[in-house]
This record gives C-alpha cells, sequence and structure tokens, in this order.
C-alpha cells in the first residue's frame, strides 16, 4: 500500500481492571477496504471493537484513525468523524419503531437534505427494513434487527464500520443475507472491519483477515490465503 492507512493500531492493550484482554496488537486497514477479525469465543474482538469505538479506554498503544491519534477522543465525537459500531447483540430500542430507531443513526447530524437522501438509501439498501418502517422494532427477526443495526450506522455516514458478529445467531438464508448487505456496503466506499465466528463466511468475503487468541493476533493474511492455511482451518473452520 502506498496510501496511509484509514485505521491503525499499533501495540493496543486494553483491560478490564486487572484483567488484560487486549495484550498489544497491531492491525491496519486501508480505505474501501473489509477486513475480518476472526477467532474463538474470549479471543478479545469485541474488546478490540469497542476500544476502537471508544467505549472502552485504551490502557496503552496508539489508536491512529485517518493520520490523527484518537487515543481520548469520546465515542460520539468518533462517530462525528465517521467512525460508526454496530454492537454486538445489535443495541436496537426495541420499544421505538424501525423509523425511529433508523433516525437515532443520525442523530449528530443536523443536514435535514442529505439525512433524508441517505434514509432513502438506506430503504433501496435494505428494502425490509423499509416494509416494516413503523412496526415497534422489538418484534423484528433477529435477521431484520441486524439490517436495522447496519441501517442505524449507515445514517451516521461512516467512512469505517464497525461490525460485531453481524451473523449471530441468524437462520442460514439471513447469514447469506447479511454479508450481501456488508458487500454492498463496501461496494459504496465505506471500509469495514468484520468481527465474525463464522470464519468461513468472513474469509471467503475479506480482502484480508486477522486471526486474534487470548488477546493476541496470532495469524494474518487475504482471507484467499487463512482460508486455506491448516491452521486456520483446523482450529476455526471445525477441520481435524
Ligand atoms: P466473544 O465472541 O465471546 O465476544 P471475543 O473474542 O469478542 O469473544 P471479548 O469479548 O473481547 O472476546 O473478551 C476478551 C476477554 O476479556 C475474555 O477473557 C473475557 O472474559 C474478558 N472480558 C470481556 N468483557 C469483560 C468485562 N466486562 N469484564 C471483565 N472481563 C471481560
Amino acid at each position: 500500500h502506498t496510501t496511509s492507512p484509514l485505521l491503525r493500531l499499533s501495540n493496543l492493550r486494553v483491560s478490564y481492571g486487572q484483567i488484560e484482554a487486549v495484550k498489544g496488537i497491531d492491525l491496519e486497514l486501508h480505505s474501501g477496504e473489509l477486513v475480518s477479525l476472526i477467532g474463538a469465543n474470549g479471543a478479545g474482538k469485541t474488546t478490540t471493537l469497542n476500544a476502537i469505538a471508544g467505549i472502552l479506554p485504551i490502557a496503552e498503544g496508539e489508536l491512529l484513525y485517518a493520520g490523527e491519534r484518537i487515543n481520548s477522543v469520546p465515542p460520539h465525537l468518533r462517530v462525528v468523524r465517521g467512525l460508526a459500531l454496530v454492537p454486538e447483540g445489535r443495541g436496537i430500542f426495541t420499544r421505538l419503531t424501525v423509523e425511529e430507531n433508523l433516525r437515532m443513526g443520525a442523530y449528530i447530524r443536523s443536514d435535514k437534505a442529505g439525512i433524508e437522501a441517505d434514509m432513502q438509501h438506506v430503504f433501496e439498501m435494505l428494502p425490509r427494513v423499509k416494509e416494516r418502517l413503523h412496526q415497534v422494532a422489538g418484534t423484528l427477526s433477529g435477521g431484520e434487527q441486524q439490517m436495522l443495526a447496519i441501517g442505524r450506522a449507515l445514517l451516521s455516514r461512516p467512512k469505517l464500520l464497525l461490525l460485531d458478529e453481524p451473523s449471530m445467531g441468524l437462520a442460514p438464508l439471513f447469514v447469506e443475507k447479511i454479508f450481501e448487505v456488508v458487500q454492498s456496503v463496501v461496494r459504496e466506499g465505506v471500509t469495514v472491519l468484520l468481527v465474525e465466528q463464522n470464519a468461513n463466511l468472513a474469509l471467503k468475503f475479506s480482502q484480508r483477515a486477522y486471526v486474534m487468541d487470548g488477546g493476541l493476533i496470532t495469524l494474518s493474511g487475504t482471507g484467499e490465503a487463512l482460508l486455506h492455511d491448516p491452521k486456520v482451518r483446523s482450529a476455526y473452520l471445525g477441520e481435524a
């Protein structure tokens, strides 16, 4: 890469009190990339995403975004700068309608015309969400809620979208659909960092990936290379 990365983590460490969950990792994302972070439960993937989003404090190391150190920038100002997180469990407001949830994504914006244009755009990408606009969000299926969560994040006009386990708990048909949505988001120029348990699909769709284990990055490479790596196959793709 000749351009500087959109996101760079250098020796990033994150702790919960005495427990160090992320033990010094390096990771880079370039504009336009879809990169995934895979690994077993408890590897530190969610902790990493939450630290990038600013929900968890960074104990040590450097978080660079668009060339600036943002270690201490509060979460809402990271959203203003184009960094959006779709959290594990989706973070839908279940008592609000689908439309109210979507509009929450734009709370940092004041450009009314731009927001309406982006609403229309989200409807085109996610027709299912449009069909259910006036429904209470808690009554949507898991897959529909995931789409709504992605739509809501898109309303903040992100440059970098952090997706935490979007396929978790979904029926296979919805898993496929979610991956299609992620791909169309990337095609539109949004850079995506994807945390996934479904390593097989994540690697198939990603340009590059990082494997995390015990708070460290143990492997990285192109999605294709990792998909065929014997260590990855035995540890994360369920092969003997
Ligand atoms: P999962 O897919 O299960 O979310 P993960 O790779 O995302 O796994 P993390 O959730 O980041 O892993 O957890 C990393 C480590 O930090 C684990 O050992 C976990 O037990 C610990 N941990 C996570 N959240 C907390 C917390 N709030 N307090 C203390 N320890 C935590």
